[in-house]
Protein backbone atom coordinates (compact mmCIF):
# COMPACT_ATOMS: atom_id res chain seq x y z
CA UNK A 1 0.00 0.00 0.00
CA UNK A 2 1.34 3.68 -0.84
CA UNK A 3 1.11 5.80 2.20
CA UNK A 4 -0.75 8.84 1.76
CA UNK A 5 1.30 12.31 2.34
CA UNK A 6 -0.47 12.66 5.46
CA UNK A 7 -0.01 9.13 6.53
CA UNK A 8 1.41 8.81 9.97
CA UNK A 9 5.85 7.85 10.25
CA UNK A 10 7.51 4.91 12.11
CA UNK A 11 10.46 4.89 12.73
CA UNK A 12 12.18 1.69 13.37
CA UNK A 13 15.50 1.21 15.38
CA UNK A 14 17.34 -1.98 14.19
CA UNK A 15 17.64 -3.82 10.73
CA UNK A 16 17.62 -7.44 11.80
CA UNK A 17 14.96 -9.42 10.72
CA UNK A 18 12.68 -8.38 13.68
CA UNK A 19 12.94 -5.04 12.92
CA UNK A 20 12.76 -5.21 9.39
CA UNK A 21 9.43 -8.00 9.27
CA UNK A 22 7.62 -4.79 11.73
CA UNK A 23 8.63 -2.23 9.20
CA UNK A 24 7.38 -4.14 6.40
CA UNK A 25 4.07 -5.16 8.23
CA UNK A 26 3.41 -1.59 8.97
CA UNK A 27 4.21 -0.22 5.43
CA UNK A 28 1.83 -2.72 4.29
CA UNK A 29 -0.75 -0.89 6.33
CA UNK A 30 0.21 2.44 4.69
CA UNK A 31 2.48 3.82 7.25
CA UNK A 32 5.09 6.04 6.18
CA UNK A 33 8.69 3.74 7.91
CA UNK A 34 11.76 4.51 8.32
CA UNK A 35 14.86 2.10 9.35
CA UNK A 36 17.77 3.37 11.37
CA UNK A 37 20.49 0.02 11.79
CA UNK A 38 23.98 0.42 12.72
CA UNK A 39 24.90 -2.28 10.64
CA UNK A 40 25.60 -6.02 9.80
CA UNK A 41 28.62 -6.70 12.09
CA UNK A 42 25.89 -6.35 15.14
CA UNK A 43 22.92 -8.20 13.62
CA UNK A 44 22.34 -12.05 15.38
CA UNK A 45 20.14 -12.77 11.98
CA UNK A 46 23.37 -12.76 9.89
CA UNK A 47 24.43 -15.82 11.84
CA UNK A 48 21.92 -17.75 12.43
CA UNK A 49 21.08 -21.34 11.61
CA UNK A 50 17.88 -20.55 10.22
CA UNK A 51 15.98 -23.36 11.66
CA UNK A 52 12.32 -23.28 12.51
CA UNK A 53 12.37 -25.21 15.03
CA UNK A 54 9.25 -25.36 17.05
CA UNK A 55 9.34 -29.00 18.24
CA UNK A 56 13.10 -29.03 18.61
CA UNK A 57 13.33 -25.99 20.73
CA UNK A 58 10.42 -27.55 22.70
CA UNK A 59 12.25 -27.77 26.24
CA UNK A 60 10.37 -28.54 28.68
CA UNK A 61 9.00 -25.63 31.34
CA UNK A 62 8.69 -23.99 28.11
CA UNK A 63 5.19 -24.53 27.19
CA UNK A 64 4.18 -20.71 25.89
CA UNK A 65 6.90 -20.74 24.07
CA UNK A 66 6.66 -24.08 22.64
CA UNK A 67 2.87 -22.39 21.45
CA UNK A 68 4.15 -19.58 20.70
CA UNK A 69 6.75 -21.07 18.00
CA UNK A 70 4.36 -22.96 16.52
CA UNK A 71 1.79 -20.65 15.87
CA UNK A 72 4.38 -18.43 14.35
CA UNK A 73 5.75 -21.09 11.71
CA UNK A 74 2.76 -21.48 10.53
CA UNK A 75 2.68 -17.90 9.64
CA UNK A 76 5.87 -18.33 7.28
CA UNK A 77 4.54 -19.48 4.39
CA UNK A 78 2.56 -16.42 3.72
CA UNK A 79 5.96 -14.30 4.06
CA UNK A 80 7.27 -16.05 1.57
CA UNK A 81 4.89 -15.80 -0.66
CA UNK A 82 4.70 -12.21 0.35
CA UNK A 83 8.69 -11.57 -0.39
CA UNK A 84 8.19 -13.78 -3.55
CA UNK A 85 10.76 -16.02 -3.33
CA UNK A 86 10.13 -20.30 -2.08
CA UNK A 87 14.31 -20.47 -2.35
CA UNK A 88 14.02 -18.94 1.16
CA UNK A 89 13.29 -22.02 2.57
CA UNK A 90 15.72 -24.71 2.39
CA UNK A 91 14.67 -27.77 4.02
CA UNK A 92 11.04 -28.91 4.90
CA UNK A 93 11.49 -31.33 7.94
CA UNK A 94 14.21 -32.23 10.59
CA UNK A 95 15.56 -34.98 11.76
CA UNK A 96 16.60 -35.83 15.19
CA UNK A 97 19.44 -38.12 16.07
CA UNK A 98 21.08 -39.70 19.10
CA UNK A 99 24.53 -41.24 18.89
CA UNK A 100 24.02 -43.34 22.30
CA UNK A 101 21.47 -44.35 24.80
CA UNK A 102 21.69 -41.76 27.11
CA UNK A 103 21.34 -39.01 23.63
CA UNK A 104 18.37 -41.16 23.29
CA UNK A 105 16.77 -40.68 26.37
CA UNK A 106 17.51 -36.48 26.03
CA UNK A 107 15.67 -36.70 22.78
CA UNK A 108 12.78 -38.62 24.19
CA UNK A 109 12.35 -36.59 26.72
CA UNK A 110 12.06 -33.23 24.50
CA UNK A 111 10.00 -35.58 22.44
CA UNK A 112 7.74 -36.46 25.26
CA UNK A 113 7.11 -33.00 26.25
CA UNK A 114 6.09 -31.78 22.76
CA UNK A 115 3.13 -34.80 22.38
CA UNK A 116 2.59 -33.78 26.37
CA UNK A 117 1.69 -30.36 25.10
CA UNK A 118 -0.25 -31.71 21.73
CA UNK A 119 1.06 -29.24 19.69
CA UNK A 120 2.00 -30.34 16.51
CA UNK A 121 2.73 -33.91 18.20
CA UNK A 122 1.12 -35.56 15.05
CA UNK A 123 3.81 -34.24 13.35
CA UNK A 124 6.45 -35.75 15.55
CA UNK A 125 7.49 -39.90 15.03
CA UNK A 126 9.31 -41.83 16.45
CA UNK A 127 12.33 -43.51 14.25
CA UNK A 128 14.40 -46.85 14.89
CA UNK A 129 18.59 -46.06 14.15
CA UNK A 130 17.97 -47.99 10.79
CA UNK A 131 15.02 -45.83 10.09
CA UNK A 132 16.83 -42.97 10.62
CA UNK A 133 19.75 -43.89 8.44
CA UNK A 134 16.90 -44.66 5.68
CA UNK A 135 16.15 -40.59 5.64
CA UNK A 136 19.86 -39.66 5.65
CA UNK A 137 22.50 -42.86 4.30
CA UNK A 138 25.91 -40.90 4.85
CA UNK A 139 24.76 -40.65 8.71
CA UNK A 140 27.42 -42.23 11.13
CA UNK A 141 26.64 -46.30 12.13
CA UNK A 142 26.60 -44.90 15.29
CA UNK A 143 23.03 -43.99 15.39
CA UNK A 144 21.28 -45.36 18.46
CA UNK A 145 17.37 -43.77 17.71
CA UNK A 146 16.00 -40.32 15.88
CA UNK A 147 12.86 -38.40 15.75
CA UNK A 148 11.45 -37.19 12.44
CA UNK A 149 9.99 -34.19 13.01
CA UNK A 150 7.62 -32.93 9.57
CA UNK A 151 7.32 -29.29 8.54
CA UNK A 152 10.12 -28.27 10.95
CA UNK A 153 12.49 -26.82 8.09
CA UNK A 154 14.77 -24.34 7.93
CA UNK A 155 15.66 -20.89 6.07
CA UNK A 156 18.45 -19.26 4.39
CA UNK A 157 18.63 -15.89 6.76
CA UNK A 158 20.80 -14.76 4.50
CA UNK A 159 18.92 -14.87 1.88
CA UNK A 160 15.77 -13.47 3.80
CA UNK A 161 17.46 -10.99 4.84
CA UNK A 162 18.41 -9.78 1.50
CA UNK A 163 14.84 -10.56 0.35
CA UNK A 164 13.33 -8.29 2.77
CA UNK A 165 15.47 -5.10 2.15
CA UNK A 166 14.55 -5.62 -1.45
CA UNK A 167 10.62 -5.78 -0.71
CA UNK A 168 11.10 -2.77 2.16
CA UNK A 169 12.60 -0.36 -0.68
CA UNK A 170 9.93 -1.71 -2.98
CA UNK A 171 6.97 -0.18 0.36
CA UNK A 172 8.87 2.95 -0.19
CA UNK A 173 11.20 2.41 3.40
CA UNK A 174 13.50 4.67 3.88
CA UNK A 175 17.14 2.29 4.97
CA UNK A 176 19.56 5.17 7.41
CA UNK A 177 23.37 3.44 7.81
CA UNK A 178 23.43 5.15 11.37
CA UNK A 179 24.00 3.78 15.04
CA UNK A 180 21.06 5.74 17.21
CA UNK A 181 22.17 6.43 20.65
CA UNK A 182 18.39 7.98 22.27
CA UNK A 183 15.17 7.12 20.75
CA UNK A 184 14.46 11.23 20.95
CA UNK A 185 17.22 11.63 18.28
CA UNK A 186 14.56 9.91 15.71
CA UNK A 187 11.92 12.36 14.68
CA UNK A 188 8.68 10.01 13.52
CA UNK A 189 5.35 9.87 14.94
CA UNK A 190 5.98 6.35 16.32
CA UNK A 191 9.23 4.36 17.11
CA UNK A 192 9.91 1.02 17.20
CA UNK A 193 12.99 -0.15 18.99
CA UNK A 194 13.93 -3.71 17.40
CA UNK A 195 17.66 -3.46 17.66
CA UNK A 196 18.86 -6.78 18.89
CA UNK A 197 20.80 -6.54 21.96
CA UNK A 198 21.30 -2.97 21.74
CA UNK A 199 17.69 -3.10 22.67
CA UNK A 200 18.85 -2.86 26.29
CA UNK A 201 21.03 0.66 25.45
CA UNK A 202 18.20 2.17 24.58
CA UNK A 203 15.60 1.28 26.98
CA UNK A 204 17.68 0.07 30.16
CA UNK A 205 14.92 -1.14 32.48
CA UNK A 206 14.95 -3.70 29.62
CA UNK A 207 17.37 -7.05 30.13
CA UNK A 208 18.62 -9.07 28.02
CA UNK A 209 21.47 -11.73 28.60
CA UNK A 210 23.93 -12.16 25.76
CA UNK A 211 24.04 -15.71 24.87
CA UNK A 212 26.97 -15.95 21.73
CA UNK A 213 27.04 -18.96 19.56
CA UNK A 214 29.43 -20.16 16.66
CA UNK A 215 28.41 -21.22 13.37
CA UNK A 216 30.44 -22.85 10.26
CA UNK A 217 29.72 -23.13 6.68
CA UNK A 218 31.04 -25.75 4.48
CA UNK A 219 30.44 -26.35 0.70
CA UNK A 220 30.39 -30.10 -0.95
CA UNK A 221 33.45 -30.16 -3.19
CA UNK A 222 33.36 -33.15 -6.08
CA UNK A 223 34.83 -35.86 -3.38
CA UNK A 224 31.96 -34.94 -1.33
CA UNK A 225 29.07 -37.26 -0.07
CA UNK A 226 26.15 -34.91 -1.14
CA UNK A 227 24.44 -32.84 1.61
CA UNK A 228 21.85 -33.88 3.50
CA UNK A 229 18.21 -32.77 2.46
CA UNK A 230 16.60 -32.75 6.19
CA UNK A 231 18.00 -30.23 8.79
CA UNK A 232 19.98 -32.88 11.22
CA UNK A 233 19.54 -32.54 14.74
CA UNK A 234 22.23 -34.53 16.89
CA UNK A 235 22.57 -35.52 19.94
CA UNK A 236 25.94 -36.74 19.93
CA UNK A 237 27.59 -37.92 23.21
CA UNK A 238 26.04 -35.44 25.15
CA UNK A 239 25.80 -31.97 23.02
CA UNK A 240 23.94 -30.85 20.19
CA UNK A 241 24.83 -29.97 17.25
CA UNK A 242 22.72 -29.43 13.94
CA UNK A 243 23.46 -29.61 9.85
CA UNK A 244 20.97 -26.95 7.87
CA UNK A 245 21.10 -26.89 4.24
CA UNK A 246 21.09 -24.69 1.95
CA UNK A 247 21.41 -24.14 -2.22
CA UNK A 248 25.31 -24.62 -1.89
CA UNK A 249 26.49 -24.77 1.52
CA UNK A 250 25.99 -26.58 4.69
CA UNK A 251 25.62 -24.74 7.57
CA UNK A 252 26.65 -26.50 11.10
CA UNK A 253 25.55 -25.21 14.42
CA UNK A 254 25.67 -24.18 17.12
CA UNK A 255 27.76 -23.16 20.45
CA UNK A 256 25.60 -21.61 23.53
CA UNK A 257 27.40 -19.67 26.17
CA UNK A 258 27.50 -16.39 27.90
CA UNK A 259 29.02 -13.61 25.80
CA UNK A 260 31.98 -11.51 27.81
CA UNK A 261 30.63 -8.45 26.19
CA UNK A 262 28.70 -6.76 23.49
CA UNK A 263 31.67 -6.96 21.54
CA UNK A 264 32.43 -10.32 21.62
CA UNK A 265 31.49 -11.10 17.70
CA UNK A 266 34.86 -13.41 17.02
CA UNK A 267 34.46 -17.30 16.67
CA UNK A 268 36.23 -19.14 19.70
CA UNK A 269 38.68 -21.93 18.72
CA UNK A 270 37.36 -24.58 21.07
CA UNK A 271 33.25 -23.68 19.59
CA UNK A 272 34.97 -24.17 16.45
CA UNK A 273 36.97 -27.45 17.43
CA UNK A 274 33.60 -28.54 18.98
CA UNK A 275 31.69 -28.22 16.47
CA UNK A 276 33.85 -29.70 13.65
CA UNK A 277 34.33 -32.56 15.74
CA UNK A 278 30.14 -33.40 16.50
CA UNK A 279 29.56 -32.67 12.71
CA UNK A 280 31.54 -35.29 11.05
CA UNK A 281 31.17 -38.03 14.40
CA UNK A 282 27.33 -37.54 13.03
CA UNK A 283 28.23 -37.78 9.33
CA UNK A 284 31.32 -38.92 9.03
CA UNK A 285 31.77 -38.37 4.87
CA UNK A 286 31.64 -34.08 6.09
CA UNK A 287 34.92 -34.36 6.66
CA UNK A 288 35.89 -33.99 2.95
CA UNK A 289 33.79 -30.99 3.03
CA UNK A 290 35.68 -27.31 2.83
CA UNK A 291 35.35 -25.05 5.35
CA UNK A 292 34.20 -21.64 3.89
CA UNK A 293 33.26 -19.51 7.18
CA UNK A 294 33.45 -19.82 10.85
CA UNK A 295 31.51 -16.99 12.60
CA UNK A 296 30.16 -15.90 15.84
CA UNK A 297 26.78 -13.94 17.00
CA UNK A 298 24.93 -12.86 20.22
CA UNK A 299 21.40 -14.23 20.75
CA UNK A 300 19.01 -11.41 22.48
CA UNK A 301 17.76 -13.65 25.00
CA UNK A 302 15.21 -12.32 27.70
CA UNK A 303 15.08 -13.51 31.51
CA UNK A 304 12.06 -15.54 30.35
CA UNK A 305 12.89 -16.74 27.10
CA UNK A 306 9.21 -15.11 25.51
CA UNK A 307 10.40 -12.44 23.27
CA UNK A 308 9.09 -8.80 24.69
CA UNK A 309 6.24 -7.40 21.63
CA UNK A 310 4.47 -4.15 23.97
CA UNK A 311 4.08 -0.66 23.93
CA UNK A 312 6.49 1.19 26.21
CA UNK A 313 4.52 4.65 26.34
CA UNK A 314 2.45 6.64 24.10
CA UNK A 315 4.95 6.86 21.72
CA UNK A 316 7.52 4.05 21.90
CA UNK A 317 6.93 0.19 21.32
CA UNK A 318 9.60 -2.33 22.05
CA UNK A 319 10.32 -5.80 20.20
CA UNK A 320 12.87 -8.06 21.64
CA UNK A 321 14.24 -10.81 23.25
CA UNK A 322 14.04 -13.40 20.90
CA UNK A 323 17.08 -15.15 21.73
CA UNK A 324 17.77 -18.29 19.88
CA UNK A 325 14.64 -18.27 18.29
CA UNK A 326 14.06 -15.08 16.73
CA UNK A 327 13.52 -16.14 12.57
CA UNK A 328 10.71 -18.48 14.34
CA UNK A 329 9.18 -15.65 16.00
CA UNK A 330 9.39 -12.79 13.50
CA UNK A 331 6.29 -13.54 11.57
CA UNK A 332 3.88 -13.59 15.00
CA UNK A 333 6.32 -10.71 16.19
CA UNK A 334 5.24 -8.42 12.87
CA UNK A 335 1.63 -9.59 13.70
CA UNK A 336 1.34 -8.60 17.28
CA UNK A 337 3.46 -5.31 16.60
CA UNK A 338 0.90 -4.72 13.62
CA UNK A 339 -1.94 -4.96 16.00
CA UNK A 340 -0.03 -2.98 18.83
CA UNK A 341 0.47 -0.18 16.00
CA UNK A 342 -3.18 -0.40 15.20
CA UNK A 343 -3.84 0.29 18.76
C1 LIG B 1 24.76 -18.76 16.20
C2 LIG B 1 23.29 -18.42 16.18
C3 LIG B 1 22.38 -19.31 15.62
C4 LIG B 1 21.02 -19.01 15.59
N1 LIG B 1 20.16 -19.89 14.99
C5 LIG B 1 18.84 -19.60 14.94
C6 LIG B 1 17.94 -20.49 14.31
O1 LIG B 1 18.33 -21.52 13.76
N2 LIG B 1 16.60 -20.16 14.29
C7 LIG B 1 16.14 -19.01 14.87
O2 LIG B 1 14.92 -18.79 14.85
N3 LIG B 1 16.98 -18.15 15.46
C8 LIG B 1 18.32 -18.42 15.52
N4 LIG B 1 19.18 -17.55 16.13
C9 LIG B 1 18.62 -16.38 16.83
C10 LIG B 1 18.31 -15.22 15.89
O3 LIG B 1 19.43 -14.94 15.07
C11 LIG B 1 17.94 -14.00 16.73
O4 LIG B 1 16.92 -14.31 17.63
C12 LIG B 1 17.44 -12.88 15.81
O5 LIG B 1 18.43 -12.54 14.88
C13 LIG B 1 17.05 -11.65 16.61
O6 LIG B 1 16.63 -10.69 15.68
P1 LIG B 1 16.67 -9.14 15.98
O7 LIG B 1 16.23 -8.46 14.74
O8 LIG B 1 15.97 -8.88 17.27
O9 LIG B 1 18.21 -8.84 16.29
P2 LIG B 1 19.44 -8.78 15.29
O10 LIG B 1 19.31 -9.78 14.22
O11 LIG B 1 20.65 -8.86 16.15
O12 LIG B 1 19.33 -7.34 14.64
C14 LIG B 1 19.45 -6.18 15.45
C15 LIG B 1 19.75 -5.01 14.51
O13 LIG B 1 19.72 -3.82 15.29
C16 LIG B 1 20.83 -2.98 14.93
N5 LIG B 1 21.15 -2.15 16.08
C17 LIG B 1 21.58 -2.52 17.31
N6 LIG B 1 21.75 -1.43 18.10
C18 LIG B 1 21.39 -0.35 17.34
C19 LIG B 1 21.34 1.04 17.59
N7 LIG B 1 21.68 1.57 18.78
N8 LIG B 1 20.96 1.87 16.59
C20 LIG B 1 20.62 1.37 15.37
N9 LIG B 1 20.64 0.04 15.09
C21 LIG B 1 21.02 -0.80 16.06
C22 LIG B 1 21.94 -3.97 14.56
O14 LIG B 1 22.86 -3.35 13.68
C23 LIG B 1 21.14 -5.08 13.88
O15 LIG B 1 21.05 -4.90 12.49
C24 LIG B 1 20.55 -17.79 16.15
C25 LIG B 1 21.47 -16.88 16.68
C26 LIG B 1 22.82 -17.18 16.71
C27 LIG B 1 23.79 -16.18 17.27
Amino acid sequence: MTPTDDAPTLAVIGGGVIGSMCALAAADTGWHVDIYDAGPEYRAAEVAGGMLGSLGEGHPGESALLALSAESTALWPRWIERLGDPGIRTADDSLFVATTAADGEYLRQLADFVWSEQIGADRLTTLTAREARAQEKALTTRVHSGYLARGEGALDNGLLLSRLRAALAAAGVHWHRIRIDAIDEVPADQVLVAAGMGTAQLLPDITLIPMKGEILRLAPNRHSVPPPTHVVRGRVDGRNVYLVPRADRLVVGATQYEAAGPDDHLPQAGGVADLLADATELMPGLRTYDLVESAAGIRPCSADGMPIIERRDERTLVAAGHGRNGIVLAPITAARFADLLAG
